[in-house]
């Protein structure tokens, strides 16, 4: 297993051909989407993922990426920290055809290179999964006054919006691969 800082780059389909699992780091900056909801893209995000060949020219992939975001209580206007942990498993296709031969229980990336970019694969998993507002827990007004379920008035809390039904990523999305296939070519 590969471990450390990761490339940049994999190619999908040789590491799915050989059942490689890569496990390391890439800074948190280099998720130029992501970070520009955060306060500061210091830090690293980790990843693991897990690529394997899938039916035709297909590869599938599963992986996880966790990372400390530092972003901006929005009480305070002070910096804080978010943890994220998000799980991907993906397809990757090469063709629109096959994108939409998907079942709809896989998720398709498309991507016509045998190339793409670590961060394509996990970035619009990680921004979904952002909270709409930050702010801080206030642990010491959680005992003095009795909230009802839906009064949080006097508590700081994390608007969490994990709710997956509500934001889940769309299964077909052609245009946003093609997009991240587009800024892939331009960045290398
Ligand atoms: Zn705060």
């Amino acid at each position: 297993m590969f471990t450390g800082t990761l490339p940049e780059q994999v190619n999908h389909q040789k590491l799915g051909r050989e059942n490689r699992k890569l496990e390391g780091t890439i800074p948190v900056s280099n998720f130029l989407r992501l970070k520009a909801s955060l306060e500061k893209d210091i830090g690293q995000v980790n990843l693991k993922i897990e690529f394997r060949k899938g039916r035709k020219h297909t590869t599938r992939l599963i992986g996880n990426a966790s990372a400390d975001l530092r972003m901006m209580c929005q009480r305070c206007l002070s910096e804080m920290s978010y943890k994220v942990d998000v799980s991907i498993r993906y397809t990757v296709v090469n063709t629109e055809e096959a994108l939409i031969e998907l079942s709809e229980e896989e998720d398709g990336i498309l991507c016509i290179e045998d190339r793409m970019t670590l961060v394509s694969i996990f970035e619009d998993e990680l921004i979904v999964n952002l909270p709409m507002v930050t702010m801080h827990e206030l642990e010491e007004s959680l005992e003095q006054v009795s909230v009802g379920e839906d009064n949080k008035v006097g508590r700081c809390r994390v608007d969490h919006v994990n709710d997956d039904s509500l934001i889940k990523p769309n299964t077909y999305r052609p245009f946003a691969g093609l997009a991240d296939m587009k800024n892939d070519i331009k960045r290398s």
